[in-house]
């Protein structure tokens, strides 16, 4: 009988690492090597559980990882498929007893992969202008007036009667946008009404900024009816997670600098910094592991994550709400965890705390709440048939009784399920749980 040879598996018998030139694609292997194939990350991956495909698994995409940084495995176009289909939820990085960096790895995969990518010069250059436009406060607030002009003054009925959407394949795209709110004009600083018991810095992002403008108003209307003044910094800029998550790092960290630089400067020192988004907070946490130039950097980094706050938390912990009378509601609200909130911040319960602080609110989770709904960064526009079906998971069970309300604390996703909701003719209002609170907020009643 032929035994296998174990000679090169023993213990200091290990292979020797490949020679790896590029800095990182030998972080790519070494933070892969990490992988044990267990196995354990599989049935948590959503993309696994829609095709049942190794190549569609955390474990399958390590694999290939491994092949890219050490060039045994030169990555087609299949490969380089089963990678982008990836969501970048890290479902898999929670569960997974070896801590796989596999948040890390993906980045660095889209890092390096970005300018092989076999795109046309338009494509390059819409991604650019996209980026661009992003990366600051200014060309996006001149980008979101053309957007509104373009809703409000009938060119958009013309464009869609001319079929010219369906040409250049952004018919979907198109109709998925909302009605874009006014253009946001922030104070400076909003006083505590009453005593002020602390203050707190509004990071306003600038999908919430544009799309969810009521949540940061509502955002407002909370923390100062409950004694914190609110400074709102005009200096802000993106959190960066769109560049980092997309092969832009040096971009995500110009971000990064100017936002501690913006939060520095403001005129007191503050109890916190709020984000409503779960996507920009897991971002804002993460700015001391940015590829920084110095510790000084790196420790100035890792003190402003450290005051970053998601509002529920915040409220939930500081007990802003004690002494304060919410309104009962009335109708069933499902709730929504987004994969920031659950797999990378680790705190999906606060917003289920924080709503059922309503009289007789009727809170039920999303179904399928614990894979990604689909909108996985900038996945909605980048595959838009697989991120409806991922969202279809979670309302189709949703069509016999559909909630009064759906409550999530991701701008992206709640833009991505209301457009489901909206196509699926469900009347559902999809909210942030802080507009909830809000809209059933008392002035105070008794001291706290
Ligand atoms: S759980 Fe971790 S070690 Fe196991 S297969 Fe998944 S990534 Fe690899
Ligand atoms: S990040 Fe999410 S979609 Fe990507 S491999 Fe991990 S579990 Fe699957």
């Amino acid at each position: 009988m032929d035994f296998p040879d174990f000679s090169d598996y023993g213990p200091g018998m290990a292979p020797a690492p490949p020679k790896i030139d590029d800095p990182r694609l030998a972080r790519l292997y070494q933070g892969a090597s990490l992988c044990v194939m267990c196995g354990f990350c599989v049935p948590h991956c959503p993309t696994y559980a829609q095709s049942l495909d190794e190549a569609e698994s955390p474990r399958g995409r390590i694999t290939l990882m491994k092949g890219l940084a050490t060039g045994d495995l030169p990555l087609d176009d299949a490969g380089l498929a089963h990678l982008d289909h990836c969501l970048g939820c890290r479902a898999c990085e929670f569960v997974c007893p070896s801590r796989v960096p596999y948040g890390q790895l993906i980045d660095t995969v889209r890092e390096v992969t970005e300018p092989q990518r076999p795109t046309t010069l338009a494509q390059r250059k819409a991604r650019q202008l996209a980026f661009a436009t992003v990366a600051s406060r200014r060309r996006l607030r001149s980008a979101m007036a053309l957007l509104r002009l373009y809703q409000r003054s009938g060119v958009q009925r013309a464009v869609r009667g001319s079929g010219v959407l369906r040409l250049l394949d952004l018919e979907r795209l198109e109709s998925q946008l909302p009605k874009l709110p006014p253009a946001p004009r922030w104070q400076p600083v909003y006083p505590a009404r009453g005593t002020q018991r602390g203050a707190v810095a509004l990071f306003t992002g600038c999908l919430s900024e544009t799309f969810d403008r009521t949540a940061l108003e509502a955002v407002i209307q909370v923390l100062t009816t409950t004694g914190f003044a609110v400074h709102v910094s005009d200096q802000q800029q993106c959190c960066g997670a769109l560049h980092q998550h997309n092969g832009e790092p040096h971009e995500a960290l110009r971000l990064a600098r100017a936002n501690l630089d913006a939060f520095a400067a403001l005129p007191e020192p503050v109890d916190a910094i709020i984000d409503i988004v779960s996507g920009c907070g897991a971002q804002l946490h993460d700015y001391a592991g940015l590829d920084w130039p110095d510790e000084a950097d790196r420790a100035r980094a890792a003190a402003f994550s450290a005051q970053v706050r998601d509002i529920s938390r915040f409220l939930v912990e500081s007990e802003a709400l004690k002494g304060h009378t919410l309104r009962p509601l009335d109708g069933a609200v499902a709730i929504h965890d987004p994969c920031s909130l659950t797999w990378v911040l680790r705190e999906p319960h606060f917003p289920h705390q924080l709503l059922r602080a309503i009289p007789g609110i009727e809170l039920a989770p999303l179904p399928n709440n614990a894979h990604c709904c689909g909108a996985g960064g900038a996945h909605l526009l980048t595959h838009p048939e697989q991120a409806a079906r991922l969202r279809a998971s979670k309302l189709e069970p949703l069509m016999a009784q559909p909630p009064a309300w759906l409550a999530t604390s991701n701008t992206g996703c709640a833009l991505h399920l209301a457009a489901g909701l909206r196509e699926a003719g469900l009347p559902t209002e999809v909210v942030h749980p802080i507009t909830l609170i809000a809209r059933q907020l008392e002035s105070r009643t008794e001291s706290p």
